[in-house]
């Protein structure tokens, strides 16, 4: 899967829910939900992920690293 999130840092805010086009992102309890038919890799909700906890590993995006 391209889009990965790291949960340890996730706050669960919700902002990259309502920013993805596709309605690819849902958030549940204590967990968000990545679909990935839905998914376009387009890069949206990483771009507003206050804390960088999504990451795109394939396509246009920049991958986020920590190392
Ligand atoms: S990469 Fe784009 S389509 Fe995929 S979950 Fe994020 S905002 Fe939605
Ligand atoms: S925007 Fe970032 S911190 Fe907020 S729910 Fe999405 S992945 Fe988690």
């Amino acid at each position: 899967m391209a889009l990965s999130l790291d949960r340890e840092r996730c706050a669960y805010c919700g902002g990259c829910v309502g920013a993805c086009p596709t309605l690819a992102l849902e958030l549940a309890e204590l967990t968000l939900i990545i679909d990935e038919d839905l998914c376009t890799e387009c890069g949206a909700c990483v771009q507003v992920c206050p804390v960088g906890a999504l990451s795109l590993t394939v396509g246009a995006v920049t991958p986020v690293t920590d190392s």
